[in-house]
Parts: structure tokens; sequence; C-alpha cells
């Protein structure tokens, strides 16, 4: 049963509510046995935790503090931090090994130049598929886009990308390369994103839930 605060009132039906934290109120008629209480709560288990999804997105984690222990994301897998006296960063097990002068600085290096890499090697394939040729691909730190593709389809890609899942980052990357054959978000430009990336909407839901990835680094 998960934890809830109950309050009794003169009244006839049942009512719950969330506070900003998550946490579960219930407000119950006086004398309503508690196992009818906590049958209703279970029946809105999937209530519960759509509510939460959506408070979760609304107050994003405050920014990261790069210290020791500290979860960390990385292609859609939480790290723990560990500081290292060697001045590399790596990325092992459920651990990303960091030097802890400069760690910030470090970090977004490495995060820059993964994210680089893994682009890089899906570019040739679906640049193939699709019969486009992006000029140059670059990696930023926006915090306000994901990616962009520039009037002479030069590709930008923020390096807060790299925190999240690679079915979105393969969306992301999509979306760029569709922007070459289409320089606008018209209905022909999401057919061609489809036709590429089928499951796309659910990528389009997910890095909605993960936009706070670019405030906290
Ligand atoms: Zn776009």
């Amino acid at each position: 049963m998960q934890p809830y605060t109950l309050i009794r009132r003169q009244r006839k039906t049942l009512a719950m509510k969330l506070d900003k934290d998550g946490n579960i109120t219930v407000i119950a008629p006086l004398y309503l046995p508690q196992l009818e209480i906590e049958a209703f709560i279970l029946a809105h288990t999937d209530w519960l935790t759509k509510k939460r999804a959506e408070l979760a997105a609304k107050n994003p984690l405050p920014s990261l503090t790069l210290s020791e222990g500290e979860k960390i994301p990385f292609f859609g897998k939480e790290y723990a931090l560990y500081f290292w006296s060697k001045r590399s960063v790596k990325v092992q097990q459920d651990y990303i090994y960091l030097p802890k002068a400069n760690a910030k600085n470090a970090l977004i290096s490495f995060y820059r130049k993964a994210l680089k890499e893994y682009i890089l090697s899906k570019i040739p394939d679906y640049a193939q598929t699709m019969g486009v040729q992006p000029t140059k691909i670059r990696i930023n730190s926006a915090r306000t886009r994901w990616g962009s593709c520039s009037v002479n389809d030069a590709l930008n890609f923020s390096y807060h990308l790299v925190m999240c899942d690679q079915f979105a980052v393969q969306y992301v990357v999509i979306h760029e390369l569709c922007h070459i054959l289409h320089k606008n978000h018209s209905q022909a430009f999401w057919n061609t994103v489809a036709a590429y990336c089928p499951d796309y909407k659910a990528a389009k839901h997910y890095l909605k839930q993960k936009l706070y990835y670019m405030e906290i680094l």
C-alpha cells in the first residue's frame, strides 16, 4: 500500500489528491472502513502514476551538483558519479568516473564527444536511405532545442541530448535530416519523419518529459 494521509469528514464520497511533492491525501466519509479506502487508492494506481509523471515534468530536478554518488543520465540510463585521480572520463558499469578538478567541464566535453560519435555513427546510413547530405554536424550548448538544421543544411545538436535514450536521439537525427528535404514542419515533413522513424510520436513525448535535462547541466 502506498503511504497516504487520511482526513475524515462528514461527507458521502471518497476524494484523493496529490500535493506538489507527490504525497497522497485521501478525504473519506467518517465511518468508511479502511479496507474500502485502500481499495480506492489501489483502483487509482494508474491515475497516480500519470499524475506523478506530470508533476515530475512540471517540477524539474534542480541543477546537478556533481557530487560523488550523484545520479546522472547518459543515453537514457542513470550512472552514479565517482571521482578518480585521472584526468579522463570513463563510463563503466553503473558509474561515470570523473576527475575532481574541473569536473563540470570534463563531463560536458565527454558528453559532447560521446554524442558526436554516436550521431556520426548513425548519419551515413540514414543520409544514404533518405538521399540527403548534411554539410556539417555540430554539437552546441542549446537549451531551447535538441537540434536544428540551418539554411545550408548544417545540423546542430545540443549536448544535452546525450542524456536521452538512444531511440529519442535517433528521432532527433532523423528529424533534422528531414529538414534538409523540408525546411518547415508541414504535413509532408511529418510524413517523411514517420517513414524513417515510425515511433516518432513516442520519441516526441519522451523528449517533452526530458526538457529539464537542458537546465540541469
Ligand atoms: Zn524541426
